[in-house]
């Protein structure tokens, strides 16, 4: 199978090194195995959504070596395809309507377990839609991280895949354009280890093919803060792109050529030398 892999950022701030991190590290996977790199942009959370940093994100990349091999999809435009998934999931009686609230659930850990809920149908209301999770164990092999398993009524219970405001949760989408871009492997921080069993249950859910996942040690800024919850912190500056690719590669171990004159020739070097089993395997590591 010709591997495909993604970076999918979402456009919560400039491109930061964190990002920059899982972009590297998932070009260099599908350069290394002769395959496609693709772009996503995951603008599906407007409430979230910081203006002009998609665009900012985007026009970052090049400057770091890093150009997709399609066009970029945007998430904003695949609701169309989140709506037919809602109603396959629907159809089949796997998601059900919820007006509980945070405190509702705050007995239960703020998990939402067993169907029935805590809270009252509301007609009056717009619920959440919550997919019902089994009592069974979701297992996968992460290529870094090892063997892993959750039970996903223990860990997330009936996790929301449609939010009260109507807007579709990262899960969702998420699964949804894995599988419409074909993805064969997920290359993203360690963050989201914790998301990947509930994106295997909804592919199964959905009867989408399940990719192989590899989930990158988390940068740590120098008071042991994960990055990206201080990103305005470390942005990236793609007008002097070198000296921030040079710490992205040695945070993955990888080799850097001391003389390089510019971003594609660090890259190149890299990628001639690249072995993904020699990335490190521990979840975390200090960026500083
Ligand atoms: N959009 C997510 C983020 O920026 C990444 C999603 C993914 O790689 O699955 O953290």
């Amino acid at each position: 199978m010709n591997y495909r892999g993604r970076f999918a950022p979402s456009p919560t701030g400039h491109l930061h090194f964190g990002s920059l991190v899982a972009a590297v590290a998932s070009w260099l996977c599908a350069r290394h195995a002769g395959g496609q790199w693709l772009l996503r942009m995951e603008d599906i959370d407007p409430p979230r959504e910081v203006p002009g940093s998609a665009h900012s994100i985007l026009a970052a990349l090049p400057a770091f070596g890093l150009v997709a091999d399609e066009p970029v999809l945007y998430q904003s435009q695949r609701i169309a395809a989140y709506d037919a998934a809602f109603e396959q999931l629907r159809a089949a009686d796997q998601v059900f309507p919820c007006w509980c609230s945070r405190q509702d659930l705050a007995d239960q850990g703020g998990l939402h377990r067993d169907d029935p809920c805590v809270a009252r149908s509301d007609p009056d209301r717009v619920p959440a839609w919550r997919l019902r999770t089994p009592d069974r164990e979701v297992r996968f092999d992460d290529a870094l991280q090892g063997p892993q398993r959750q039970n996903l009524r223990e860990s997330a219970g009936d996790f929301v895949i449609k939010r009260v405001e109507g807007f579709y949760a990262y899960q969702l989408a998420c699964v949804v354009d894995d599988a419409w871009q074909g993805v064969t492997q997920v290359v993203r921080g360690n963050d989201l280890l914790d998301s990947t069993s509930r994106q295997i249950w909804l592919q199964q859910c959905l009867g989408l093919p399940t990719p192989a996942y590899l989930h990158l040690p988390l940068a740590l800024d120098a008071s042991g803060r994960k990055l990206s919850k201080s990103e305005h912190a470390h942005p990236v500056d793609p007008n002097d792109p070198l000296p921030a690719l040079r710490r992205a590669l040695a945070f993955l171990d990888l080799p850097c050529a001391g003389e390089a004159m510019n971003a594609e020739a660090l890259l190149a070097y890299a990628l001639a030398r690249f072995d993904p089993t020699f990335l490190p395997h521990c979840s975390e590591r200090s960026a500083a």
